[in-house]
């Protein structure tokens, strides 16, 4: 096992630090705002569902962390302005960024290559690579202003090595990991640090949905990745970048 894997942050591990989870409602991105919260971040949580969001909001104010901040927003319809005044705001409220989890994907359909569909191509090539690229092109002045910032894509094992069937899904995620390559390689003389996780099979929705017949008591749960999510959030990585992380150990 990678000694990131078994990493045990201190209680204030991320105190004064703010930190954008993008999908912070549900799954993986839920588990890791209020993991970063505990840990002493003021956590702003993007997602398109509300309600989830403001779940996890109270959840946060029960556990005394730091107040949290919510931004709805749907990865599909928004657009570049929408980035550029959600960064905005992030920079009068905070004055910095100093991580950026981009958690937040689908999954699309799952289908022989002869029969992907444009529409849904598009969709998912849209939210899992065109609106990461957004997010973080207008956060950039954000995440330097911060003393050492850290922007962490969320990737997969088909982001690496192809699969059959899994067509868009899995294109979305190799582009994940060459976008996450550039900007590493652009910034790598800089305070910015950039890195990619991928979980791993983890028990959640977009898990069941890619495999509906499976038995998901046998899975990790998204509380089992946090040692890698944290690492890489806090300062004990920070001279760490243009990396490639498994959760899990294989
Ligand atoms: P999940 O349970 O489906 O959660 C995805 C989150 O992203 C949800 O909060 C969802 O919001 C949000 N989201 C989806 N589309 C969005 C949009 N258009 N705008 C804003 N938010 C949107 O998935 P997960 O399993 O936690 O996956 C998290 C990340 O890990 C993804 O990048 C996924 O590709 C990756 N991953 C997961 C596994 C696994 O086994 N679970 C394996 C490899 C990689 P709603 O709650 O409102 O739907």
């Amino acid at each position: 096992m990678q000694q990131y894997q078994n990493y045990q942050a201190p209680a204030d591990a991320l105190a004064g630090k703010v930190i954008l989870v993008t999908g912070a409602g549900d799954g993986i991105g839920r588990e890791a705002a209020l993991t970063y919260a505990k840990h002493g971040a003021t956590v702003i949580l993007l997602g398109r569902t509300t309600a989830k969001l403001e779940a996890v909001y109270d959840e946060i104010e029960q556990l005394g962390a730091p107040q949290a901040a919510i931004i709805p927003l749907d990865m599909k319809g928004a657009t570049e302005s929408h980035y550029r005044d959600m960064a905005a705001t992030i920079m009068d409220q905070f004055g910095k960024l100093d991580g950026l989890l981009l958690n937040a994907s689908v999954l699309g359909v799952l289908s022989p290559f002869g029969h992907i569909n444009l529409d849904s191509f598009q969709e998912v090539m849209h939210i899992n690579v065109t609106a990461q690229m957004m997010i973080t092109k207008a956060l950039l002045p954000a995440l330097n202003a911060a003393p050492a910032s850290s922007v962490i894509f969320t990737s997969s094992g088909v982001g690496r090595k192809g699969r059959a069937h899994w067509g868009a899904y899995a294109i979305s995620k190799f582009a994940t990991e060459g976008m996450a390559q550039v900007l590493a390689d652009e910034y790598e003389s800089s305070s910015m640090r950039v890195n990619v996780i991928n979980p791993g099979a983890t028990r959640t929705k977009m898990r069941s949905k890619a495999y509906p017949a499976e038995d998901s008591s046998r899975l990790k749960t998204p509380a089992d990745l946090m040692p890698l999510y944290l690492f890489l959030m806090s300062d004990d990585s920070k001279d760490i970048t243009g990396g490639s992380f498994d959760a899990q150990a294989s």
